[in-house]
């Protein structure tokens, strides 16, 4: 743009003989509407954004979403409702619920994981007292270590039990999100929950392939078979499950290296690692402060899974109207150069249209705000 303006005023200056010419030409070729029309229509795209309880971060955030052809959800909290209940309860030999709840209850005071609060929520309500324990240490995205009676306490995931050599680990374990209890180096028990939906989310998915988004794909830590039913549920396009942290991070990184831009829309509360690696991260549900609001990009303030569709309109249409409105404004400064070029528009006169320009764009780029 600098260039071509130049060009004309100097084409102007030869063409007239007139020094003034020149200056006729660049007062009319201030790039203001480059400079302006972007920040305004992000700003704006960012206020309304928050209007609808998604706050964003930043104008690259939005550039990211609208640009971004793969969605991944994360499974538990985030595609299910962070509300889990308790389903049932199996026990091994010599246990029953209440002993297994006490266990389990208690090494999961430590943690923020929407299993954990269902586990100490079911045994208030029935109330069963946490067993005291000690030396309590989570691992994220499997499971908790503690000490209960001078045993070693293990609950987790199946995979996490048996990563740590529990014995007697059942084999006909239902497709349900669950949670192994293990105490002294043997299974005791396992509590299952029943996973809901996000009302909505199916919907989401939809909306996002209308605006564009090639695959939608769920990340888990849960097992296939559970994967699989609530993947199904929702139809995202693809399902990768037992994942760790770290197993989440790297296919991420892996749609990465293949030229995808990856969104990724986590529940907040272990997924910080996934958030932070994915082009653009979106922490659902989120209230209050966690490492995973922390490092998103955006984050969802309700727990309504249709926003993140809502987010992904906002960020093309602001844009859209960013792109639209620097356009116009180049086009606008371009015919009044031309039209300087022959001395039709003096200084003063070109101040005043320069101004003009600015303001109409401003107004333009304000349109991302609806
Ligand atoms: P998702 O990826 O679907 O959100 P997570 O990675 O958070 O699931 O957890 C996967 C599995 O690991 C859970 O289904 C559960 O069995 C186990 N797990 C993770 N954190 C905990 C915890 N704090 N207490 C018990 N089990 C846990
Ligand atoms: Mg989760």
């Amino acid at each position: 743009f600098t260039i071509i303006s130049l060009i004309i005023a100097g084409v102007a200056w030869y063409w007239s003989g007139d020094v003034n010419r020149f200056a006729q030409v660049l007062v009319v070729a201030s790039p203001c509407p480059l400079i302006l029309a972007a920040p305004v229509a992000f700003i704006s795209g960012m206020s309304r954004a928050s209007h609808r309880g998604i706050i964003v971060k930043g104008g690259s955030t939005l550039e990211q979403i609208a640009r971004a052809d793969i969605f991944a959800f994360d499974k538990t909290g985030t595609l299910t409702t962070d509300q889990v209940a308790v389903d049932h309860i199996d026990v091994a030999k010599g246990y029953t619920p209440q002993i297994i709840i006490s266990i389990a209850a208690s090494v999961e005071a430590i943690s923020t994981h929407v299993l954990a609060t269902s586990i100490i929520n079911y045994a208030h309500q029935h109330h069963i007292q946490p067993a005291p324990a000690h030396s309590i240490r989570e691992a994220t995205g499997g499971g908790i270590f503690a000490t209960i009676d001078r045993r070693r306490v293990v609950v987790g995931s199946l995979a996490f039990l048996r990563s740590n050599h529990i014995k007697n680990l059942p084999d006909n374990i239902h497709d349900q999100t669950a949670v192994l209890v293990a105490a002294g180096g043997k299974f005791i028990g396992a509590i299952y929950f029943t996973d809901t939906v996000r009302p909505g989310a199916k919907t989401a998915l939809n909306t996002l392939r209308h605006l564009g988004v090639k695959q939608t794909i769920m990340l888990t830590g849960d097992r296939q078979a559970t994967a699989q039913h609530i993947g199904r549920t929702v139809g995202v396009d693809k399902i990768y499950s037992q994942l760790s942290p770290t197993g989440k991070v790297d296919i991420i990184n892996q749609y990465r290296s293949q030229k995808h831009r990856v969104a990724m829309v986590g529940d907040g509360i272990n997924d910080a690692p996934v958030l932070a690696t994915a082009d653009v991260g979106v922490a659902m549900g989120v209230i209050g402060s966690t490492v995973a609001g922390e490092t998103a990009d955006a984050v969802i303030t309700s727990s309504h899974i249709g926003r993140i569709a809502e987010l992904r309109q906002i960020a093309k249409r602001t844009m859209r109207v960013a792109r639209q409105s620097v356009l116009t404004g180049i086009v606008i400064c371009l015919a009044l150069e031309i039209i300087a070029l022959f001395g039709f528009i003096p200084a003063v006169i070109g101040a005043i249209l320069q101004e003009t320009i600015d303001v109409l764009t401003i107004f333009n780029a304000l349109r991302a705000r609806r």
